[in-house]
């Protein structure tokens, strides 16, 4: 029987059985893999808050059988601030989706688990900033995925973006406003490609352009580290990283639907709510 402990944020817990719970973990040196933890109902409430999703644990592990069990869990970082708060929690089960499909089994986890924990972090300790979070997420996110996009100055005419532009989200550049209108003018663009891929073009300002290009070219640890201030800025960066990062992982994630779902249905029912929200974030 083999043994070995490591550090690794859960991804996903689904009970099974009675009295177990089928964990979906991600560990640095690891990589994602799946853990069995027998009695997870009849744990005392401090070995129980160890095996939560979006908590990274120090486990204990041994394999059996060709399964890996949990021996003893216990909790290094719980982010609280996401616990209480169903727009947090569909986000951090979104950030947990990106994350397994960015990492696989017996490959070391490389820099989407930091970028996974460091979002957690930000979501548990930030008020107001969601929206925001997320999308530096996820234009973080599709960089590790290999789609890292152009974005130091237009594609066409090289010069630096000063005004209004546009993602060309299937190509991963900026194009300014001027070539576009001179290239629409010229020959309308192509709803499809040769490849039969939809155009997308997300409008932007010069301020989220500038954003989109710090997010995608900083240090890992200063990801979050830059504001936005005008609301149409904000609304076009949230816009376009959504759009970038499902365009090139093509497909969406179930905790994304519901954390819009969640949020339509807030502005039904409590618009005042909802748009005081929309202020404070996108
Ligand atoms: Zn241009």
């Amino acid at each position: 029987m083999q043994h070995f402990s490591t550090d690794a944020l859960i991804l996903r817990a689904v009970d099974r059985g009675d009295n177990d719970r089928l964990l979906t973990v991600l560990a640095a040196n690891y990589g994602r893999f799946y853990a069995i933890l027998k009695g997870a109902h009849s744990m005392r409430r401090r070995e129980a808050a160890a095996a939560e999703p979006f908590t990274w644990s120090n486990f204990e592990f041994y394999e059996r059988g060709g399964v890996k069990w949990v021996k003893s869990a216990t909790a290094q970082e719980t982010f609280p601030g996401i616990r209480y708060d169903m727009d947090k929690l569909f986000l951090a089960a979104y950030v947990a989706e990106v994350a397994a499909e960015l990492s696989d089994e017996r490959e070391p986890a490389g820099e989407i688990l930091p970028l996974a924990l460091n979002t957690l972090h930000k979501l548990s300790v930030t008020k107001g900033e969601n929206e925001m979070l997320k999308a530096a997420f996820e234009l973080r996110a599709a960089c590790i995925a290999g789609f890292a996009p152009e974005l130091h100055s237009c594609h066409s005419c090289h010069a630096l973006i000063t005004g209004e532009n546009y993602l060309d989200v299937m190509n991963g550049a900026l194009i300014c406003a001027d070539c576009l209108h001179r290239s629409a003018a010229l020959a309308p663009l192509p709803e499809f490609n040769d490849l039969g891929e939809r155009t997308v073009l997300v409008p932007l300002t010069a301020a989220a352009a500038a954003a989109l290009c710090y997010v995608a070219s900083a240090p890992a640890r200063r990801v979050f580290s830059f504001q936005l201030t005008d609301e149409a800025s904000k609304h076009a960066f949230c816009r376009a990283t959504e759009a970038y990062l499902l365009h090139h992982l093509e497909r969406s994630f179930p905790s994304l639907e519901q954390y819009k779902k969640t949020r339509a249905m807030l502005a039904r029912i409590q618009p005042n709510a909802a748009k005081a929200a929309d202020e404070e974030s996108c």
